[in-house]
């Protein structure tokens, strides 16, 4: 028992699972739990509990399920009701500090550096960028290189000593290295992330792992729908031709539901690679936020949206079979999640880039209801953890209330009125001052040489100092 005021929330819920609305609602917590969820009318209100009427929609606070986050900007998140982030490769140093920080802050699952070959594409963001064993970058270095299976292996354990909640693996590892990292991570109990290259990234030169070894592998998300092109070409199809065979889509899809892998298509990152235009961000939370995070995100924009008429071709492609893919997964009854890739691509705006990532997903084809459990319920089956995303008793009161419903316009989302991390309820106009007295991190962005390599982290690990 614990003496700890029981509050209650009060409003129409949406619980991350249900098909529709419950209405005439409410959620209690107690301590940073919920305790009850379900019909007003069922819970007997004690005379001690603080009552807040919201009027709105309680769901689940959103979950960003692929962000390379800087201290400077984590507490966007929070204001755009993201109250979950999965952070998909930074170094430790990084990581301590995004752990460290002293505002309200989104729980962070970090996978610290991600592993890769000893060709890794990190290299180019400069010395230190990348960890080879026993070289002394370790706690600097966004990427630690392995050799051989036994080296990912090690690297794997190391990790895990280091405290990281799951594991990256990148686009350059051999397919043997691969394979011994995930099938140590899951001896571990540690989820797998992966990209593994678009067709306008490393993926078709340079890659060895295509989706299909991945999904052999056992790797629990595959990133950006990383590798399906590979995979395609290597079933005798061309990925960038006039169009898709189905028959080989629906093979790749079926094996990605079977496999039981999702995917986390990050829309946003193709859009803006396949996009000549930038897209209006004054909708989204904190969209018209000015200062120098704002300033530092439009100017790294600046460098990677533009791109020749070629490789923008390449990256519709690239769209077309994210597109398919996820379409023909969530078909399937697979998983799609939802993840933005922030900062990495143009135009992705901390925390409100989910918003637009929501959007896209249903623009693509899915329903309110797939893409909005792709932030809530089954980003938390991806991150494994099933005390969040989802409004339930024993789950962790992590919930935001929004003015309207977002299973009939997705877009409703964006119209916070209430954020509640651990039980303790923040209002977003207080989040957003916070967030805007911030100043910018040291670098948010690397050297322009980010332009040429298209998605993946455009931010330099280990060069950003907190
Ligand atoms: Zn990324």
């Amino acid at each position: 028992m614990t003496n700890e005021t029981l509050r209650v929330f009060t409003g129409h819920l949406w619980d991350g699972l249900s098909d529709t609305l419950l209405r005439d609602a409410a959620v209690a917590v107690r301590g940073d739990t919920v305790v009850f969820a379900g019909p007003r009318g069922a819970l007997d209100i004690p005379e001690t509990a603080r009552v807040t009427e919201t009027g709105g929609v309680l769901l689940p606070g959103l979950i960003d399920l692929h962000v390379h986050a800087r201290p400077g900007y984590l507490g966007w998140f929070l204001a755009a009701g993201v109250t979950t982030i999965r952070d998909a490769a930074n170094s430790l140093d990084l990581v301590a500090a995004l752990r460290g920080a002293q505002d309200p802050s989104p729980r962070v699952f970090a996978a610290g550096p991600l592993l890769d070959g000893p060709r890794a594409f990190f290299r180019q963001f400069g010395p230190g960028a990348v960890h080879e064993a026993g070289d002394g970058h370790e706690r600097r270095a966004g990427a630690w290189t392995v050799r051989h299976p036994d080296e990912a292996r090690a690297q794997v354990r190391r990790l895990a000593d280091l405290g990281v909640t799951h594991v990256k693996l990148y686009e350059q590892l051999d397919p043997q290295s691969f394979a011994a990292a995930a099938a140590e991570a899951r001896r571990l109990g540690l989820p797998v992330m992966t990209d593994l290259g678009l067709a306008g990234t490393r993926g078709l030169s340079g890659a060895e792992v295509d989706a299909r070894q991945a999904l052999a592998a056992g790797v629990r998300s595959i990133e950006h729908v990383s590798g399906y092109a590979l995979a395609y070409r290597r079933m005798g199809g061309d990925p960038l031709g006039r169009t898709l065979d189905p028959a080989r889509l629906g093979e790749l899809a079926a094996r990605t539901v079977a496999a039981g892998t999702a995917l986390v298509p990050t829309l946003s990152v193709h859009e803006g690679l396949a996009e000549e235009d930038a897209p209006d961000l004054g909708q989204l939370p904190l969209g018209t936020l000015k200062g120098p995070v704002m300033a530092a995100l439009r100017a790294q924009w600046a460098r990677t949206h533009p791109l020749g008429a070629g490789a923008r071709r390449v990256a519709r492609a690239d769209r077309r079979m994210a597109h398919e893919m996820l379409r023909r997964v969530a078909a399937l009854g697979g998983t799609v999640g939802a993840g933005t890739d922030t900062p990495a691509s143009a135009f992705n705006l901390p925390g409100g880039g989910l918003h637009r990532e929501l959007e896209l997903l249903v623009a693509a084809g899915l329903s309110p209801l797939q893409a909005l459990k792709g932030a809530t319920s089954a980003a938390a089956r991806i991150l494994e953890r099933p005390d969040l995303g989802v409004l339930r008793p024993g789950a962790l009161a992590d919930f935001v209330v929004v003015a309207g419903n977002p299973l009939e316009d997705v877009r409703r989302t964006r119209e916070l009125r209430l954020v509640v991390r651990g039980g303790q309820a923040l209002s977003p106009d207080a989040l957003r001052d916070t967030a805007a007295a911030h100043d910018v991190p040291a670098q948010l962005s690397s050297s322009g040489r980010v332009r040429a390599a298209g998605p993946g982290p455009a931010v330099p690990p280990g060069s950003g100092t907190p």
